[in-house]
């Protein structure tokens, strides 16, 4: 598909080439500019107790390489079915009316927001949390660089529902790849330890830090409407004392904090 809007002839190795290259560029350059930004050049403000461990980064940049030329691998027969016309992908807005171009989106919210859920929480059942999810949780206080450090058949597993949605019911082409860049971006956001919005349905920065710390909360794709269902919601917000200090942030917070000049992030 991105081989397609390229102008790359659709053979399954060609796409594997531009998912593979273009996704480990587009990592390198989101993760690298979130890790420069929040953990470098605004440490003082947005972590003043970090303090970088090489190894950890060598691993989630690797895992990151692996996780992204893996998940290619898995999904290039997907993109070659779409750009072969297997799938239900139109090109032009016209042809289904923008009526129907918002209702899909907001299938392909539900679906995805409801298939995330239940395939992360799947996959922290001990059959599959050792051999697959084990990798992305070996982070307990994540940095940027950890955003995409998968096993590839997780990372494929959680990006599914975005695909199957192609096959399902028509979608305009750029819903769908505006879906697959915004989750990439997302991805890399929610691992940065600092939240931007405090409100309570979105599954914000704070909430995936939780994920990473205890393990057993907040497992929602962009919103808490599952979680708060099933009873694993937990807010950044509340009741985190054992959390060590500077572990979640908020960037209010970081604000005040740093005009005192004061917190420091404990050890785990
Ligand atoms: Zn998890
Ligand atoms: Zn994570």
């Amino acid at each position: 598909m991105l081989a397609y809007l390229l102008d790359l002839p659709d053979h399954p190795l060609i796409i594997f080439l531009t998912l593979s290259v273009g996704g480990v560029a587009l990592f390198f350059l989101l993760a690298g500019l979130s890790y420069l930004y929040f953990f470098v050049l605004r440490k003082g403000r947005f972590h003043p107790g970090y303090e970088a461990d090489p190894a950890e980064n060598r691993s989630a940049i690797k895992w990151s390489i692996i996780g992204i030329v893996g998940n290619a691998v898995l999904i290039a027969p997907i993109h070659y079915y779409v750009a072969t016309g297997h799938s239900q992908i139109y090109y032009s807005v016209a042809d289904m009316g923008w009526g129907y171009l918002i209702l899909s989106v907001i299938m392909m919210f539900v679906l995805t927001e409801t298939c995330i859920y239940w395939i992360h929480r799947a996959l922290h059942h001990r059959l599959l949390y050792n051999p697959l999810h084990r990798i992305h949780h070996q982070y307990q206080k994540p940095t940027s660089f950890v955003g995409l450090a998968f096993n590839p058949f997780d990372s494929f597993l959680q990006g599914l529902p975005h695909h199957i949605s192609a096959f399902l019911f028509p979608l305009n082409i750029w819903v769908y790849l505006v879906s697959l860049s915004v989750v990439y971006v997302w991805a890399v956001m929610i691992h940065d330890r600092v939240s931007f919005v405090r409100w309570g349905l979105v599954n914000n920065t704070g909430r995936h830090t939780l994920h990473h710390w205890y393990y057993d909360y907040n497992y929602g794709q962009y919103t808490t409407i599952w979680d708060r269902l099933c009873g694993t919601h937990k807010s950044p917000f509340e009741g985190c004392e054992e959390v060590p200090e500077g572990v979640l942030r908020t960037a209010w917070l970081a604000e005040e904090s740093s005009a005192a000049g004061t917190p420091v992030e404990a050890g785990t």
